[in-house]
């Protein structure tokens, strides 16, 4: 049989989507491969569809108990052998299934990273013919990716200790370049065919509403009653916004249900299953929801907090529309969900893990918050911000997100850039953005005296324009890393490669959102200065910036900027 024989014979699918066919044949030809694909892309597939081709026995490692049922029991019920072997088993379950296992019972089995350090199952595996390990929800094994697990770092080990080395292949759906590179490194894959399918999901229509307290949760109902019968998840934050938001709901008649670890796990399960066989329409949720939970029709993802990091939103996002249908994600943001998460972060439990891994995570977390965050309040399009991250290239704005849809003006702002540069190579990068922005407008702060500020050339350069437009120019001219802000309580703008700038057709355009334009109006508080909006929240896409931060160093860009351009210095 070939691959697209099993695909119709035991998934009654007719083709392969994009990606698959090549990993498979990849697999089949002896090679090890990375794959990295988008939740709900049918990575699964993958390696199932092999695995049923080679000859002897793969292990598939995955970090979820729930995952692992769910997938062999819809092996076993396409007539396919498989089990898990896991820490929901008994002792004499888990002999069983040993035993079983050893006289070649099952094509595929699954296990848990840590399983792989019991002697028993090192005893099955060295005498067994392992022909692929892969490891699902790779991303684990690094430190950058979400749910970073220890464990996983012993499956190299498990792997060189087999007697023949069998074929290893990885799959997540986290994107980003440390977290690929991890997983290469550490898994040592060898060689690998390495694919990475769009992360684009066109169908999901992303937006950001600005809206506090009541007005989050008027937003709700208007949503919901306003899409009778949609199926929908709201995630929160925190269990007791999911208490309230539920009984809210609830008490307006809306078919709705919850899910959250505090709730017992029969409960839970019926839950869960209401929502998945449209029994509720609507469930409203922590993040503990949804990982291996295929439900296609789900037409709406609103985010009534924003998460901690942009792949928890990707993914959680990413539950809408898995069947093709135009979706909706909707985030509702308010500064005090930066501060929740913000106290979530550090009061995070990290037990049994050593001081320098602690700090470590602590860095990539407030990296990741300030990516969050500066999705919530950037001007220009969202699904480009998205596919930035995941280091996708984008190019024009989609035209199909909140942002892309709002009236907005686009403002040629290259000139003021260049003063921007200007600022910063004559205060030589000693300063925060809000001293940048002051002394280019030529305010007369305490601080700005203080400091001498009007004694620079670029003092009172761009008085003609406020404040908070030279902040979205900040913002976008961060994210294209002509500047990059360093970490730490004072953060500073300085210098970034500003090479393409130098050019005379590069352009710096910068969005602005009239004030009447918030789409969801109401009694929306006037905010008070830029100041607020600004704080932390723009540190973006730090590592990279540091990385061109030094090759501007290494190319010798000196102190002292001088454009050809007549006006400036
Ligand atoms: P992932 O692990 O990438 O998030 P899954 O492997 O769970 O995604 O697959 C998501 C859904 O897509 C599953 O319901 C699966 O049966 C379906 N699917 C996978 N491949 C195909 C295909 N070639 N044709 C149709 N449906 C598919
Ligand atoms: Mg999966």
């Amino acid at each position: 049989m070939n691959p697209s024989d099993i695909l119709k014979k035991y998934f009654g699918y007719d083709s392969f989507r994009n990606g698959q066919e090549e990993i498979i044949k990849s697999i089949l030809s002896g090679k090890d491969a990375l794959a990295i694909m988008p939740t709900g892309a049918g990575k699964s597939l993958c390696y199932q569809v092999p695995a049923l081709l080679l000859s002897g026995i793969t292990l598939v490692i995955s970090p979820l108990i729930s995952l692992m049922q769910d997938q062999v029991k819809s092996l076993n019920e396409a007539g396919i052998h498989a089990a898990f072997i896991n820490s929901s088993l008994t002792e004499a379950q888990i002999t069983k299934a040993l035993n079983l296992a050893a006289k070649g019972t099952y094509k595929i089995i699954y296990v848990a990273p840590e399983r792989l350090e019991s002697n028993r199952f090192m005893d099955f595996a060295l005498n067994s013919e392992i022909s692929m390990v892969t490891v699902d929800e790779a991303h684990c094994i690094s430190q950058w990716g979400q749910d970073f697990r220890p464990s996983y770092l012993k499956i190299i080990e498990f792997i060189n200790h087999l007697p023949v080395r069998p074929v290893v292949s990885a799959f997540t759906a986290t994107a980003t370049k440390e977290v690929k590179t991890d997983i290469e490194c550490i898994l040592k894959l060898n060689r690998p065919n390495v694919v990475v399918t769009g992360f684009d999901r066109e169908n999901l229509y992303y937006s950001v509403e600005h809206a506090a307290g009541r007005r989050k949760d008027a937003f709700v109902i208007d949503y919901i009653e306003k899409h009778p019968g949609e199926s929908g998840i709201i995630y929160c934050t925190t269990r007791k916004n999911v208490d309230s938001l539920y009984e809210m709901l609830f008490k307006r008649g809306i078919p709705v249900t919850s899910y959250h670890a505090g709730i017992d796990n029969n409960t839970r399960k019926k839950n869960q299953d209401d929502f998945i066989y449209d029994r509720a329409q609507v469930v409203v949720a922590t993040n503990a929801f949804g990982m291996g939970i295929d439900k296609s029709n789900v037409r709406f993802v609103i985010h009534y907090n924003m998460p901690q990091s942009m792949e928890n939103y990707y993914q959680e996002a990413g539950r809408a529309g898995r069947d093709g249908e135009n979706s909706q994600c909707i985030l509702l943001f308010s500064a005090q969900d930066v501060i929740i998460d913000k106290f979530l972060l550090d009061n995070k439990n990290f037990e049994e893990m050593d001081t320098e891994d602690i700090e470590l995570i602590k860095q990539r977390d407030s990296y990741r918050l300030q990516v969050m965050e500066g999705y919530c309040k950037t001007t220009s399009c969202l699904r480009n911000y998205i596919l930035e991250y995941f280091g996708e290239k984008t190019f024009s704005p989609c035209d199909n997100c909140g942002n892309c849809h709002r009236d907005y003006t686009e403002a040629d702002m290259t000139a003021e850039a260049k003063w921007v540069i200007n600022c910063i190579a004559e205060t030589r990068g000693r300063y925060g953005r809000n001293i940048v922005t002051g002394t280019l407008v030529g305010a007369s702060r305490a601080r700005l005296r203080e400091i001498g500020a009007d004694t620079y050339r670029s003092y009172g350069v761009l008085s003609d324009i406020s404040e908070k437009d030279i902040q979205i120019l900040i913002d976008q001219m961060l994210r294209k890393g002509y500047i990059v802000q360093t970490n730490g309580e004072y953060p500073v703008l300085q210098m970034g490669d500003i090479s393409a700038l130098k050019q005379e057709d590069t352009r710096v355009l910068i969005r602005k959102f009239g004030d009447k334009e918030i789409p969801f109006s109401g009694s929306r508080k006037k905010v008070r200065s830029t100041d607020a909006l600004t704080s932390a929240g723009y540190r973006l896409f730090e590592s990279l910036r540091r990385l061109r931060t030094a090759i501007a160093k290494e190319a010798g860009i000196p102190p002292y900027i001088i454009f050809n351009d007549k006006t400036l210095i």
